[in-house]
């Protein structure tokens, strides 16, 4: 089982499009274990995006990811991580696939909906940016049998 952090960005809580979203993970089969309303400050942005900070365009991410309330979700899975990648779609959501989120809802590069770890170190340090481990609700589906066979 993995567990990824996914960030549902201002763009996408301003579109009214969070519940839409949430329910395509939900539909997947991942596991929902964590969940919260917040506000990205301009420290916490520049932690989370700390492989971005040095770059010209970063100003310009800071300012959008602080703009608003963000949906951040940790979801488990057996290969959450790049499942959950490939759903969440290329950055520039002009070029993300039909049927990906951001190729389904997006135009642009930086406004692209969804933020998603893209690896199990990433995954590791960006739920601990965001959550306390006493936020995480894991549980067992009772519909679990019929998600997944035993030996997955
Ligand atoms: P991803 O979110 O797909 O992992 P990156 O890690 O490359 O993409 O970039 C982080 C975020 O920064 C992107 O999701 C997007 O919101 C924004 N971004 C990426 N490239 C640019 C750019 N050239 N100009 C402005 N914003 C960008
Ligand atoms: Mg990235």
């Amino acid at each position: 089982m993995e567990r990824t952090l996914i960030l549902l960005k201002p763009d996408c809580v301003q579109r009214r499009l969070a519940g839409r979203v949430i329910a395509r993970f939900e539909e997947k089969g991942l596991n929902l274990i964590a969940m919260k309303m917040m506000r990205v400050t301009p420290e916490l942005a520049k932690r989370h995006y700390a492989e971005h900070v040095a770059k010209g365009w970063y100003p310009s991410l800071e300012a959008f990811i602080t703009a608003g309330p963000i949906v951040a979700l940790i979801v488990e899975g057996p290969e959450a991580i790049r499942v959950v990648r490939e759903m969440v779609g290329a950055t520039n959501s002009r070029n993300a696939a039909q049927g990906t989120i951001r190729g389904d809802h997006g135009m642009s590069r930086q406004m692209n909906l969804v933020h998603a770890s893209d690896g199990p170190e990433a995954a590791q340090r960006e739920m601990q940016i965001f959550f306390h481990p006493e936020e995480l609700c894991e549980f067992t589906p009772t519909l679990q049998p019929w998600l997944l066979a035993e030996d997955e």
